[in-house]
């Protein structure tokens, strides 16, 4: 799944690598370090790692008349590096459910990967309390009860236009009153301003520590691969206001740029946790940076 979740990102750097060689090799020189530099920038991994991955290659091979190969696995070790992070997924609550507050721009994909990272969880024997924060969108409320029936999960909603803060007070409670393992709180996407967005996101986060004292455990900022720089600027609104814990990518089955893990990670100074490579509930995994570069190059 993850090696066709990310097919785009795979041709553009092992295809398109792979074609500036011939069966007998190449010799390393500036105009191939050029040409590398410039596929490495398509996937848009940014100016300096693509410098860092072009010095490495210079480095250990110029001068010399190399195969695909040799420079495949030092894109691969060092792209791999450039990724590295913690290991540990959600960080659980020690007791009682786990509140995970879930935020982003409205067609980042919100809604999917709050459904995706339920489904994730049910498959891992936890139970699911959901709240429907996204009190302005009724659509997204309805399509995450939709998907709550779906995969076995308990949902909380409100009126539309009630106050976000009440829906996310309630599921916490039901979450307590079930003994639930996990508590996921969908939050508006669109508001008018930073000072609205962090008020209505200072209170919900209030209203949740009342009822658990370290909870918000997680709180993840969903972000759409394919968005380019704007996407980031925009998303840049929400991580400043809510306190965020770490990302979700979706999308990048949509894109060659699967490179942008590596500049997404710098600018927001957050793990990449999970990453979207479809539209369906099993369309997510962990990110790890191992399994996403041997998935490119593979
Ligand atoms: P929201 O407005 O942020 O809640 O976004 P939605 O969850 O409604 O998603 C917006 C669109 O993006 C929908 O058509 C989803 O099916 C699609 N989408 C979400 N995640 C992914 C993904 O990882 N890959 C692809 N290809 N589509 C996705």
């Amino acid at each position: 799944r993850l090696g066709q979740g990310l097919e785009k990102t795979r041709r553009l750097l092992n295809t398109d690598i792979r074609d500036l060689f011939k069966a007998e090799g190449r010799l390393v020189d500036e105009e191939l370090l050029d040409e590398i530099f410039a596929i490495l920038i398509r996937t848009d991994m940014g100016a300096g790692p693509a410098n860092q991955i072009k010095d490495r290659i210079a480095r250990d091979f110029r001068g010399r008349v190399v195969h695909t190969e040799d420079i495949l696995k030092n894109i691969q070790d060092e792209l791999a590096g450039l990724m590295q992070q913690d290991k540990e997924p959600i960080k659980m609550a020690a007791q009682g459910p786990t509140v995970i507050l879930v935020v982003g721009v409205n067609g980042a994909g919100k809604t999917t990967s709050i459904a995706k990272l339920t489904r994730w969880f049910i498959d891992q024997g936890n139970s699911v309390v959901l709240g429907a924060g996204d009190t302005f969108r009724a659509a997204a409320s309805e399509q995450l009860s939709i998907w709550a029936e779906r995969l076995g999960a308990t949902i909380i909603r409100g009126e539309a236009g009630s106050d976000p803060a009440s829906v996310a007070f309630r599921a916490v409670d039901e979450g307590l009153k079930l003994n639930a393992d996990v508590v996921i709180i969908d939050t508006a996407g669109r508001l008018q301003t930073q000072k609205n967005l962090m008020t209505q996101l200072d209170k919900m986060r209030r209203v949740i520590g009342k009822k658990i004292e370290d909870a918000p455990h997680e709180v993840l900022l969903v972000l759409d691969a394919t968005a380019g720089q704007n996407g980031i600027s925009q998303a840049k609104g929400f991580s400043d206001a809510a306190q965020c814990t770490g990302i979700v990518l979706t999308k990048l089955d949509g894109t060659a740029k699967g490179g942008v893990v590596v500049p997404i990670r710098k600018e927001f100074q957050l793990p990449v946790k999970f990453i979207g490579v479809g539209e369906k509930p099993e369309d997510l995994t962990r990110f790890d940076p191992e399994a996403f570069c041997n998935a490119l190059f593979a």
